[in-house]
């Protein structure tokens, strides 16, 4: 259930890029059980991470407080409309709700005009699109080799991990 205290805490952290150099203004807290379990702001530039986004760090803090990879359950508050990557992470967390303040249209107005010194932009359409796309019809090449190679890693830990295991616990596609 939405709580407009939860929104208002995704702003206050995004507002603190305003005096933290290498910050952008995109705050997000998750939340379990009315409570604030993980907060993350855009770190991107002041970290070299580009994937430092504030829903993903916020992510990265309620996972690693609550020794979890699992965030079923939880609801993501955030200062501006999730990009793609955001969503992505979002849904391999398992998060449950997203509520976020600011539209990408509004952000994009908001900060579209400034320099590439000022900021690490996204084309947040862009990486949308190409997300969605299988390998062979994204912009960026690809090219596969050594499959076989890798695959054998593959098989040999599954059989090491399974034999270990009671009930399988691992669902889904196999991915990277
Ligand atoms: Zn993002």
């Amino acid at each position: 259930m939405y709580e407009d205290r939860f929104m208002r805490r995704a702003i206050e952290i995004s507002a603190r890029a305003l005096d933290t150099p290498g910050t952008e203004p995109f705050g997000a807290v998750v939340v379990r059980e009315g409570r604030i379990v993980g907060e993350g702001i855009n770190r991107s530039r002041l970290d070299y991470d580009p994937t430092s986004h504030g829903e993903t760090e916020a992510i990265r803090d309620a996972c690693r407080k609550l020794e979890t990879v699992d965030l079923r359950g939880c609801d993501l508050y955030t200062s501006c409309e999730p990009c793609a990557l955001c969503v992505a992470a979002m849904e391999i967390a398992g998060i449950s709700q997203l509520y976020y303040a600011a539209g990408l249209a509004e952000a994009n107005a908001a900060i579209s005009d400034l320099p590439d010194s000022a900021r690490h932009s996204i084309d947040s359409r862009h990486l949308r699109t190409q997300c969605g796309r299988p390998v062979e019809e994204r912009s960026m090449p690809s090219q596969q080799s050594l499959s076989a190679d890798a695959t054998a890693v593959l098989v040999a830990w599954a059989r090491k991990v399974g034999a270990g295991a009671k009930t399988p616990t691992v669902s889904g596609a196999p991915e990277g």
